[in-house]
């Protein structure tokens, strides 16, 4: 679909994957006014396909655009995209494991205008691509590399949006990761340089000895993940004390350390949840439990992706069904 300033939206189609043509001065590709989300389609055993949340990636979507100053996509158009083309791409959608349909929406600055300022038009479009199960062997917990030069984000930016150039600024800080052996980045706070943010893509939780379950906080620099939300309310389903505040990079090393952190766990639309096993950082390296998941990774895992695949009953109405 595009929008313009003065006609609004308009030309809502579904049409083949192919190249985008843009104007060499189209704003996007000069001062990156663009927002996204990342969401799934998810063929259950009798057939059907299903999506999770999709109300909250509409919001979270015209959050962003707010921020970035572009046009708002109503939630009904929002979610019409998505309908109309995983119907269309209904044969695409995976069979058994972990695979789903993975959904790309994005909105772009389209107007040809090398001038800062919001542009006058924009384009919307949705990517649909077949994704096949994150851990293929198995759930292996993964080693994170704490950044202590780079942030994410910082209060009153764009941290909490969901857009393009908070992911080009963590690029470094994932090469970084990556030299050290870690497949992900761990961001703290950029004022005090102490709190633990989230990773590059995925949020955190610690599982402390007595059960209690810890978020960090939303802190305005924080994306508000949709799996972050929904293991919220699935853990206190499961019986945990759930809370969200601020966790220090001190108390998680220190409760690894004393095992009162049992465990540590990221979580995202991608790889829904994953076990951190190892936390790696200039001053040393921190490695957590055996090597292996932990029983409440496993078990909130699992509650997640039974509501996802329709395993388990949807207590919450969060499954929306599409064919
Ligand atoms: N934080 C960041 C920076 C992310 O890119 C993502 C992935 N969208 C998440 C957290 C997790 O969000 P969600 O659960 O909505 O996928």
């Amino acid at each position: 679909a595009t929008w313009t300033r003065d006609g609004g939206w308009h030309d809502l189609a579904v049409v083949p994957y192919g190249p985008l043509s843009l104007d060499p001065s189209a704003a996007v590709l000069h001062y990156a006014q663009e927002v996204f989300e990342g969401m799934k389609a998810y063929r259950w055993a009798d057939g059907s396909v299903h999506l999770f949340r999709p109300e909250a990636n509409a919001e979270r979507l015209a959050r962003s655009a707010r921020r970035l100053a572009l046009p708002e996509l109503p939630e009904a158009a929002f979610l019409e995209s998505i309908a109309a083309l995983v119907r269309t791409d209904a044969e695409w959608v995976p069979t058994g494991g972990e695979s789903s349909l993975y959904l790309r929406p994005f909105m772009i600055a389209t107007e040809a205008f090398l001038g800062v300022r919001s542009a006058h038009e924009v384009r919307y479009l949705v990517i649909a691509s077949p994704a096949g199960s994150y851990f293929p062997g198995g759930v292996k917990p993964v080693s994170i590399w704490l950044s202590q030069d780079y942030t994410r984000a910082a209060m009153g930016g764009t941290g909490s949006a969901k857009c393009g150039g908070n992911y080009a600024a963590s690029l470094v800080a994932q090469q970084e990761a990556a030299a050290h052996g870690c497949a992900q980045v761990c961001f703290l706070d950029a004022g005090e340089r102490r709190w633990v943010e989230e990773l590059g893509g995925m949020n955190l939780f610690f599982v402390h000895d007595d059960g209690s379950i810890v978020t960090p906080e939303l802190s305005g620099s924080i994306l508000e993940g949709i799996t972050r939300s929904s293991i919220l309310s699935l853990a206190e389903d499961l019986g945990h004390a759930v809370s969200e505040r601020r966790v220090s990079v001190d108390e998680w090393r220190e409760g690894v350390a004393s095992g009162r952190i049992t465990e540590v766990f990221a979580c995202g639309t991608a790889a829904a949840v994953t076990p951190v096993g190892r936390l790696v950082s200039r001053d040393g390296e921190l490695v957590h439990g055996t090597g292996e998941a932990g029983p409440v990774t496993l078990a909130v895992r699992e509650a997640l992706l039974d509501v996802q695949y329709g395993r388990a009953e949807d207590r919450h109405g969060w499954t929306t069904r599409i064919v």
